[in-house]
């Protein structure tokens, strides 16, 4: 048997790009391998459960719950931009660098790089934690925490500083 025309299709195709079925009466499949691939992609995607793919029911579930899925998304990132802070804290010693108070604590940036910072990384704070908790751990001083007063008084200084 040379050639087949695919019930598909219909595209006239050498036998070897039929699979072989044994049940039918010339050997091969109906439908050409190419329309058999596509037809069990087709059937795998309609019926993720059924098929188990994790994958293919999560991807649908973010399809039909788009808003859950954003409000999970932002949760995450609010746990993790949290975690990131009190890492820092930690990794500073969780007090005022001035008068070792532990109430409203700030991040300040030792080196007055602070509006540079922010403006390099678009504003984005976790961006920012993240570059903070690797700076700190690397010992290169460039931040310290004080606490709100401590922050501002400092701030003055330096201003006082400028201006002279
Ligand atoms: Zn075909
Ligand atoms: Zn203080």
């Amino acid at each position: 048997m040379g050639r087949k025309v695919c019930r598909d299709c219909g595209e006239d195709k050498p036998a070897e790009e039929f699979y072989v079925d044994r049940t039918a009466a010339d050997g091969r499949r109906g439908n050409c391998k190419s329309c058999q691939k596509a037809y069990v992609r087709k059937r795998y995607d309609e019926n993720p459960v059924q098929n188990g793919d994790r994958r293919a029911i999560a991807a649908r579930y973010r399809e039909r719950h788009p808003e859950a899925v954003r409000a999970q998304n932002i949760a995450n990132l609010r746990k993790r931009r949290v975690q990131m802070r009190q890492t820092v804290q930690d990794l500073l010693g969780n007090c005022c660098a001035r008068c070792g108070t532990t109430e409203n604590l700030q991040l300040d940036h030792m080196r007055e790089d602070g509006a540079e910072h922010r403006a390099r990384l678009n504003n984005n704070h976790d961006l920012m934690l993240r570059e903070a908790i690797a700076s700190i751990q690397s010992g290169e001083g460039r931040y310290q925490l004080l606490c709100q007063p401590h922050n501002l008084e400092k701030h003055w200084e330096h201003k006082r500083a400028e201006a002279i």
